[in-house]
């Protein structure tokens, strides 16, 4: 990269763990190293529950290089996890420092059928709450929901930062959004070959309203599809960030970190 960029959205235990057992601390720190290497210094990494939620603020916590974000993630919601007690801890996490947002939180009607939407978004709705009460960043997971995303988002009141991670929409959404003055956010998808109406939804946005985003191990950009993603392989989709803005990638660089620590505050400090 002609600048430093960065993986707005990871999730580093599963990515360098996997599904089974946490990551070392020297696995982690080798893994983030690798991502520096390659132009992209700062990382958010993302708790989908209680546990991967306090993984999240204890490495943020030690690790120059990382934010944290914190929530029950809205399959995790809709399965009934997001009970008082979870709740609370989400919003004790929140205090911390060095955790920056609230997410990843949503609606997600794909994964989660008809019998858990209530819970969902009773959930999303708690977790609006906890943002704007520490006053950082909401990062919202929306898969098949965008318009009931909208409706409770209007509904509560937007945080003064909102991202959509992983946009899935097309231009009108992504319209409705920035309207809104929320961020989005894209992955590897964006690079994908069937993808043009990501790429329509991009190119309207203003570019200080974007950010990027692995949201590894999951939908790794071509050219290395099939395999596990990484945040070292983000320049990918930041390229083809710059191709369909219409942006030079030197200027895209700085205003996404730009962009970044508007959101969720410096990194180091
Ligand atoms: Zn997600
Ligand atoms: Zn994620």
């Amino acid at each position: 990269m002609p600048a430093p960029a960065l993986d707005s959205h990871t999730h580093l235990d599963i990515a360098v763990g996997g599904e089974d057992r946490l990551p070392t601390d020297a696995e982690v720190d080798a893994e983030v190293a690798a991502a520096a290497a390659v132009g992209i210094p700062r990382l958010v990494q993302v708790g989908v529950d209680v546990a991967s939620s306090r993984w999240s603020a204890a490495l943020a916590a030690r690790h120059p290089s990382v934010l944290a974000a914190v929530a029950l993630h809205p399959n995790e919601a809709g399965a009934g996890a997001a009970t008082p007690e979870a709740l609370a801890e989400i919003d004790r996490l929140a205090a911390q420092p060095r955790v920056r947002a609230v997410g990843e939180t949503g609606l997600d009607r794909f994964r989660t059928g008809s019998e858990g939407w209530a819970a969902q978004e009773e959930s999303f709705r708690a977790h609006i709450g906890i943002a704007k009460r520490h006053g950082i960043a909401l990062v919202i997971h929306d898969r098949d929901a965008h318009a009931e995303v909208l409706r409770v988002l209007d509904d509560e009141g937007l945080p003064e930062h909102t991202v959509f991670h992983c946009f899935s929409g097309d231009a009108a959404f992504a319209r409705q959004c920035l309207d809104r003055g929320a961020v989005l956010s894209f992955a590897g998808t964006l690079t994908f070959g069937n993808a043009g109406y990501l790429r329509e939804a991009a190119a309207i946005a203003p570019v200080d309203q974007l950010l990027v985003e692995t949201d590894s191990p999951f939908l790794t950009p071509v050219p290395h599809r099939g395999r596990p993603n990484a945040s070292r392989l983000v320049p990918h989709t930041v390229r083809a960030l710059a191709e369909v803005t219409g942006t030079d990638l030197e200027q895209l660089c700085t205003t996404l970190t730009a962009t970044a620590e508007r959101v969720f505050g410096p990194w180091q400090y």
